[in-house]
């Protein structure tokens, strides 16, 4: 009797692990988000990462459907208008926006999901109070972030600057994140988001 009851405890504790939780990733552009984000992908078991909506050009580098859905502004608003996005924003003048269905996918299937999306996006889905933890990335100076974005060679000069003046914007949403992660070295920046997905994991308590 002891047994099977303690059994139902038991398989009760793993049932209310099994729907995935999404892990937003935000910070200025430049703060090295993205890159950790990939290789959390590499590194971490069941995690999947949602791939957003953008009304952005497509940069040399990129693959439609693989880094982005590029869409036009007509296809993105009808979107909008239908209800599809989880989340969306302007940032730096374009549109991006967060697929609901892919993401409830996901997480029906026990995957986690990682979102690398701007301040905006992470506050919309905190505001929906659904399970998510915030992470925020920041490099160690403004210097380093700039520096970084010309490093990428991906934008144009004005378009630096518009990143840069959103940076400070960006930063004084520091405090509506659970976590903080400060982008010197990319290796240790990258054990402590592994640290925080694993330990999210294993959570007992609700915050
Ligand atoms: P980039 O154009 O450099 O790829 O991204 C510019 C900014 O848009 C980054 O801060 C990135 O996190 C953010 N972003 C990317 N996808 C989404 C999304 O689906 N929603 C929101 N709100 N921001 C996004």
């Amino acid at each position: 009797m002891q047994c099977e009851s303690t059994d139902r405890l038991i398989s009760g504790l793993t049932q209310t692990k099994k729907k995935g939780q999404l892990f937003v990733v935000s910070g200025p552009s430049g703060a090295g988000k993205t890159v950790l984000c990939r290789q959390a992908l590499k590194e971490i078991p069941q995690l999947s990462y949602s791939i957003s909506y953008t009304t952005r050009p497509i940069r040399p580098q990129e693959v439609s459907g693989k880094d982005y859905f590029f869409i036009g502004e007509e296809q993105f608003r009808q979107m909008v208008a239908e209800g599809q996005f989880l989340e969306w924003a302007e940032v730096h003048g374009n549109l991006y926006g967060t697929g609901k269905e892919f993401i409830s996918k996901q997480q029906e299937q026990g995957l986690d999901v990682l979102l690398d999306i701007d301040v905006q996006g992470a506050l919309q889905i905190r505001r929906q109070s659904l399970p998510s933890v915030l992470v925020f990335v920041i490099p160690p100076s403004l210097d380093m972030l700039e520096q970084r974005l010309k490093e990428r060679a991906s934008d144009s000069s004005r378009q630096i600057q518009t990143r840069i003046h959103n940076a400070a914007q960006e930063l004084t949403h520091c405090p509506d994140y659970d976590y903080l992660i400060i982008n010197e070295i990319f290796d240790q920046a990258m054990v402590e988001l592994s640290s925080i997905i694993i330990a999210e994991r294993c959570r007992n308590r609700k915050k």
